[in-house]
């Protein structure tokens, strides 16, 4: 499965963020085979849809898509010299699809600040800084290997001309996925600043509930996406009852909880999208990539899906709940026999036919 690695500065709240990610874990409730690693946090992709589902179908259980996350130890300035954990560190990162950068917002004189005080923008040109220079060097040894390569004509000539551009991408200061560069001649390298980035900001109250200082700290890391939460308050309501919980929520100016709004983005993030299906048995969300085809999606539930794939019928989930089952949205013609070019969208509410 597709993995975020949440990465940061000492001391700014990741492993309070990861614990309560971990508490929430669906991993031994839904997927008891699945092999439980310490360091990873599998959490539900909030989605009320299907509750929606499960009440028109009379579904015995609902089994949401999930997300993943890795907590990687902490960056420090000097992290791609060595410092801290170094390498080791960069190499756990390296094998992360997606990275959630955790910048503290939060002011607490008891919690120490390794860079001084609480300051955002230098934290993320220090991060930033240190996954650069991480680039570089990744950028520097493959060069000297592709320019040998290319002279013995094992390897395209684009390879290198890419490995050249983004090195002086990154020497212009700027990081990869936003430099416009067609990165995948160089995908093996597995450079850090190509990775999609989520900018998790663990603020205090007061900031949650400011929306023009929450504009000012979202401007700094557009256009990629920024979450606002206070790590300490999620981990208290991972504990709490659903209506206290929300009660504690809506205390703080927010409709849904921080590691809701992180597991959606995440996903989103992640390139992933979900369709639906749906019985008494259960209703189930499937994780797919964004554009997927429909054989392909059906493959999702069993390789035989795929292989004996004949149409879809496909309602969308819009219609089904204005129709108020499916033989109404067919007898209403909403219900749509789709074929094999057909591309999956998010809500599609699906029964696939095949043949084994
Ligand atoms: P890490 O080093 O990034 O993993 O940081 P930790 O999660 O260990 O947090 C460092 C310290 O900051 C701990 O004492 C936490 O209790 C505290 N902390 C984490 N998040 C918050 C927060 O949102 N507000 C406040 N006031 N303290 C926090």
């Amino acid at each position: 499965a597709l993995t975020i690695g949440i990465v940061g500065l000492p001391n700014v709240g990741k492993s309070t963020l990861f614990n309560a990610l971990t508490k929430n874990s669906v991993l031994a409730a839904n997927y008891p085979f699945a092999t439980i690693e310490p360091n990873i946090g599998v959490v539900n992709l909030p989605d009320s849809r299907l509750n929606t589902l499960a009440e028109i179908f009379g579904s015995e259980r609902i089994l949401p898509a999930a997300v993943s996350f890795v907590d990687i130890a902490g960056i420090v300035r000097g992290a791609s010299e060595g410092e801290g954990l170094g390498n080791k560190f960069l190499a756990n990162i390296r094998e992360a699809d997606a990275i959630a950068q955790v910048v503290r917002g939060f002011a607490d004189d008891d919690v120490v600040h390794v860079e001084g005080g609480v300051d955002p923008l230098r934290d993320l040109e220090t991060i930033n800084a240190e996954l650069q220079l991480a680039d570089l060097e990744t950028l520097e040894k493959a060069i000297v290997r592709y320019e040998k390569e290319v002279r013995g004509k094992k390897t395209d000539p684009v390879v290198l001309s890419t490995a050249l551009e983004a090195q002086e991408a990154l020497q212009r200061g700027e990081l990869l996925s936003a430099s416009g560069l067609d990165l995948a001649p160089i995908r093996e390298l597995g450079l850090l600043t190509a990775k999609p980035f989520i900018f998790v900001f663990n603020v205090d109250e007061a900031v949650l509930t400011d929306a023009a200082r929450k504009a000012a700290l979202e401007s700094l890391v557009a256009p990629a996406h920024a979450v606002f939460l206070d790590a300490k308050i999620e981990s208290e309501l991972i504990d709490l009852e659903p209506e206290d919980a929300a009660e504690l929520l809506a205390s703080t100016g927010q409709e849904e909880s921080g590691l809701d709004q992180l597991a959606r983005i995440g996903f989103d993030t992640l390139g992933l999208q979900t369709y639906l299906t749906a019985g008494p048995k259960e209703t189930r969300a499937w994780t797919i990539g964004k554009g997927w085809k429909a054989p392909q999606a059906a493959g999702v539930i069993h390789t035989d899906f795929e292989k004996g794939f004949i149409k879809a019928e496909v309602i969308s989930f819009a219609d089904l709940v204005a129709a108020g089952s499916v033989a109404s949205a067919r007898a209403a013609g909403k219900a749509r026999l789709e074929g094999k070019d057909y591309v999956m969208q998010d809500g599609d509410v699906v029964e696939f036919r095949f043949n084994v």
